[in-house]
This record gives structure tokens, sequence and C-alpha cells, in this order.
């Protein structure tokens, strides 16, 4: 995720803030050091209902962090790589490198987070009752971090997919049918269930209650409904794509290079008169790199006349699929490496190029002439 700065690292895991988190935390502290704080508690100071407003949004960083980094740990510990954490608006996502291979590793990895901010709710509650005085400021901060940990666990237990609590009931629908499309498809079913009655709570807020409260349940309804549904066409994309072969959309007619021909040679010649932006440089059938439009502006354009392909080409790291792989494989090492295509290796020889363009183009194909 880009507009987003590191903050450190804990455990191997860099911690990074969205921008939008900024505007989060000046939000919380403003609503409650201005409703919640001076509404609850009468008789403070602005200055302490702001200190308290602040400390506050602070923590809340600091709870959300915490369960993050629960899960963080558990995939860590099942395999799972996570490098990195985003907080954003509305919570911060683990950056997994690849989904869970098992049921059970993503039972665990889903259920640790919400357990872990119940488990800080009990921490901050026991903590706000040892001052001697449990009405001062210090009390009531702790007692409020532990509703909003106690919040967050149960929100996020909710049985819809994306949330922790879909992702505890993917894997128990995974673990006991055996096909994730199924499950995710169901979980995914639930959450958006769920969007809509957010929604609706939202609305009925927004008309009876407090229209501040109202807009901010609705928003996160329509989140909720939204990445559910994203998840769900998802998997069956995923699904739909595994049951077909690169060789089925790969090109008979393979365009390829040598690695001596010049870049000027190669702008003239292929990438002015051919589709795509890429293409596989090979000598004598054996593959050795490829050439992008990326890489040609690395190098000025008064040098084109003189400097070989082999220069400006990248050879290292290759990211090939093989034929009889299937697009599913190719689509996930085309996201994960966040390149637009992968090269074709037949067995060590040159075989094509495939683009993320040319899978999107297969899919809208396939949807307009209805194939199955
Ligand atoms: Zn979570």
């Amino acid at each position: 995720m880009k507009a987003s700065f590191k903050l450190f690292r804990i455990a191997g895991i860099t911690i990074g803030i969205h921008y939008t988190w900024i505007f989060a935390f000046i939000f919380f502290s403003w609503t409650l050091a201005e409703g919640y704080f001076p509404i609850t508690y009468i008789g403070w100071s602005t200055a302490v209902y702001w200190i308290m407003g602040i400390i506050a949004a602070l923590l809340i960083f600091v709870s959300v962090l915490l369960h993050e980094i629960a899960h963080s740990l558990v995939a860590n510990a099942k395999g799972i790589p996570v490098r990195s954490i985003t907080l954003f608006l509305l919570g911060g996502p683990s950056n997994m490198e690849e989904e869970p291979q098992k049921p059970a590793a993503e039972f665990a990895m889903a259920i640790v987070g919400p357990v872990t901010s119940l488990a800080l709710a009990a921490i901050f509650w026991g903590f706000s009752k040892l001052p001697a005085d449990t009405t001062s400021p210090l009390a009531a901060m702790l007692s409020y971090m532990a509703m909003i940990n106690m919040y967050l666990g149960i929100f996020n237990l909710l049985p819809g997919f994306p949330l922790d609590g879909g992702r505890v009931l993917r894997s128990i629908l995974w673990g006991s049918t055996g096909s994730l499309t199924r499950a995710t498809d169901i979980a995914g079913l639930v959450g958006q269930i769920f969007g809509w009655l957010f929604i609706g709570l939202g609305v009925y807020l927004i008309i009876s209650v407090s229209l501040f409260t109202g807009l901010w349940i609705a928003f996160i309804g329509w989140f909720l409904n939204s990445s559910a549904d994203a998840s769900r066409k998802e998997i069956t994309l995923r699904e739909r794509l595994s049951h077909i072969k690169v060789r089925e959309l790969m090109n008979p007619i393979v365009n390829t290079i040598s690695p001596e021909t010049t870049v000027q040679q190669l702008v003239r010649e292929f990438f002015r008169k051919q589709q795509g932006r890429a293409v596989p440089v090979c000598r004598e059938d054996k593959l050795i790199g490829i050439a992008t439009i990326t890489d040609i502006k690395k190098i000025a354009q008064e040098k084109w006349a003189e400097t070989p392909v082999s220069k400006i080409m990248t050879s290292e790291p290759l990211y090939t699929v093989s034929p009889e792989d299937n697009l599913n494989v190719a689509m996930v090492m085309i996201a994960k490496n966040d390149i637009n295509q992968v090269l074709i290796n037949e067995n060590g020889k040159c075989g094509g190029i495939l683009s993320r363009a040319d899978i999107i183009r297969f899919i809208q194909m396939d949807r307009e002439l209805g194939l199955r």
C-alpha cells in the first residue's frame, strides 16, 4: 500500500501508518475530548478532556496494533510470511504474502485477533479498578479502553467474511466440506448480510437517534458488504482460472528478440508494431531475459541506436510459468510480485508472454460469450 510511512519493526514485521490513520487519530481525539468524555464525566477542565482524548486515541492505536501483531505472529508461526502491517482508517490488515493452506492454520490465525482484544479489555478493566478514586480521569480512561477493546473483539468475532469471525466460519466450513471456494462463498454471503444489517441499523440511527453515529455504522456496513462481495467474486474467479491452462491462452506464434537487437530496433520494429509492453529475450531459443517499455525508459533516447537489449533487459529474477500451469498460478505470481506479465517457459524454451491484460481479456470474453 502506498501513501503510508514506516514507524518501526517488531519481531521482523514492519509497522507502518497509512495517511488516513492521521485523520482517524484527529477524529478520535476530537470526538472523545469534545463529546464522549465531557458527556460521561461532568465537571473536568477542557485541558483534561483533551489530554484524555489524545491518550485514548493513542491507546486505540496500540490496541489495534496488538490485535494485528497477534494475527501476524500466529501467521508467521504457521509458515505464512507477514512482513508488514499498515494501520489505516478502519484498522490494519496484516499484509500476508499468501493465503493459509490449511483450515486449522486459518482458524488459529483468525481467532487470535479477537482473543487478544478481549484479553486487553479484561486487563484494562482490571487496571481501571486499581486507582483509589475509581472516578478519576485515569480510571475513566482505563475503563473506556476496556470498553473499546471489548467492542473491537466482539465486532471482529461476527461470523461474516472478511472479518476475523468470518474467517473462523470459513475455516470451519472449509474443514468440513473440503472446498475453500464453497466455504468462502458462504462466509462471504454471511458477511454481506451483516453489511446490510449494519447499513439498516445505521439508517435507523440517522432517523431516530444520532446522525453522526448512524452515518458511521452505515459506512462500516457498506465497507463490510462491499469487501465481502469482492471476496466472493475473487474466489469464484480463482476457481474458474484454476481450471484453465496457460497453454489455452498461448499465442502459437512466439515473438521473441535476441539480446543483440538494439533498443532502437526494439522500439521501431517491435513495440510500435505489436501489441503488448514486454517481449522475451532469447538466445537460440533459450530464455535469458525480458525487455519491457519500463526498461527502455531507463536509458536516454540518444543512446538507443548503440545500446543492445542485453544492457537494459531484466534477467534476475525472471518470473516464469509452464504451459501446463493453470491461470490462477500465473495470476497469483503477477499479483504477488506486482508485475504486469510472466514468461512462459516451455521445457527451457522460449514460450512467449502471458500478461495481466491477456488474462483480463480472456475473462471478459468468456463472460461476454457466456462460456462455462
Ligand atoms: Zn483481526
